[in-house]
């Protein structure tokens, strides 16, 4: 089958890669018919997590047919139209039932197309081996497109959970950093909480431009001071609840700047480094909570499913492009470059 894999600092191959195969009885295998790329596949393209073996099958966002069922797997069978989380969880251990997927013990916290715990191959491929597939697949409802629903097992979930975090309450105003495809999803998460504002924060145009049209109040810091610009909007007081949507400290500290008194700060964006300046006492003298972690994307998508069939969030509207396998790595590069408008990348096997 063809794959996209990855070889070094900014090198992305497409590739022929030996096709998956059953390798438990819990398995089943998905012919994928959507794939996409993530802000968190750019990480391994930015060498930001170097421990990944040369040549690993990147991604972790798949709509898929499935085509073959391990002798185990009882609730699915081939033909259906599944997706499932970007993390790989039996659903049995006692972090599984604890509700906390993302931390699934006999996986070791694996993740598709990455490398904490083992390494699984990933999802920028025609075909995926998918363990544990009773618990992990969610079907996808009859007539609903792979655009709907390739982003609740990973983006779609993360962003509600980075607005769920936060605790906003009706009539707050809260700031989203980062306008990429998940901050811009957390703005549509924020939204169903009922704040009275939204601010959100990038240095890209055409981002900001996407994020007033969710109904937010685009705050370009590559203009202005954003903590200045959201602090003169809100008495000099700062806004209750900030979401980081990036990953890298000018981020952090922007949504630490923004944040009252009291206030909490959810962070969603991934921090590969294993100790980081953190600018305790502020955090201390400002009464601040702070919620960190990745999503355990599985507990969302069911719930979240719903208020896509609704419209109350529609995440289709963040795809700029949509492109063969082939094309994957012009992809890598104009999502990384914020060339050509680029969002979110979507992929067709
Ligand atoms: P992205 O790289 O497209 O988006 C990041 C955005 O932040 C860009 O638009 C960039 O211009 C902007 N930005 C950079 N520095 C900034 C700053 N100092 N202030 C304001 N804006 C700034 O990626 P994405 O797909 O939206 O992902 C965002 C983050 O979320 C990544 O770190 C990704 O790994 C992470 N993520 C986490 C989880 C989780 O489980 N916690 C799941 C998915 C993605
Ligand atoms: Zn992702």
């Amino acid at each position: 089958m063809k794959a996209i894999t990855l070889h070094g600092v900014a090198d992305v191959r497409v590739q022929e890669h030996a096709d998956p195969r059953i390798q438990e009885p819990t398995d089943a295998l998905v012919r994928i018919t959507t794939s996409a790329i993530c802000g968190s596949d750019l990480h391994y393209y930015h060498g930001r997590f170097p421990n990944v073996e040369p040549g690993i099958v990147l991604g972790h966002e798949f709509v898929g047919e499935v085509v073959e069922v391990g002798a185990e797997v009882r609730g699915f069978r081939p033909g259906d139209r599944v997706v499932a989380p970007f993390s790989i969880s039996c659903g049995r251990c006692e972090a599984c039932k604890e509700r906390l997927p993302a931390q699934c013990q006999t996986t070791n916290r694996a993740v598709f197309g990455g490398r904490f715990g083992r390494q699984y191959p990933g999802a920028q491929a025609s075909f995926i081996r998918v363990p544990f597939a009773d618990f992990m697949f969610e079907r996808v409802p009859a007539g609903m497109p792979d655009e709907q629903a390739i982003f609740l097992g990973d983006i779609l979930a993360t962003g509600y959970f980075c607005a769920e975090n936060g605790g906003i309450r009706p009539g707050d105003q809260v700031a989203v950093v980062g306008c990429g495809p998940v901050g811009l999803l957390a703005i549509q998460s924020a939204q169903l909480f009922g704040p009275a504002r939204v601010f959100a924060v990038d240095r890209v145009e055409y981002r900001l431009a996407l994020a007033e049209a969710f109904g937010a109040v685009p705050v370009d810091a590559s203009r202005a001071d954003p903590v200045a610009a959201i602090r003169a909007e809100t008495g000099g007081r700062g806004v209750p609840v900030a979401m980081e949507c990036v990953g890298h400290a000018s981020a952090l500290e922007t949504a630490l700047g923004l944040v009252k008194a009291g206030g909490t700060v959810s962070v969603v964006g991934v921090y590969a480094e294993a100790a980081f300046p953190f600018p305790i006492s502020q955090a201390f003298f400002g009464d601040l909570t702070f919620k960190i972690g990745i999503c355990n994307a599985r507990n969302y998508i069911t719930r979240l499913l719903p208020l896509v069939q609704a419209g109350r969030l529609a995440p289709t509207r963040i795809v700029s492009h949509v492109m063969g396998l082939a094309e994957g790595p012009r992809g890598y590069r104009i999502f990384d470059r914020k060339e050509e408008r680029a969002i979110k990348v979507l992929l067709k096997p």
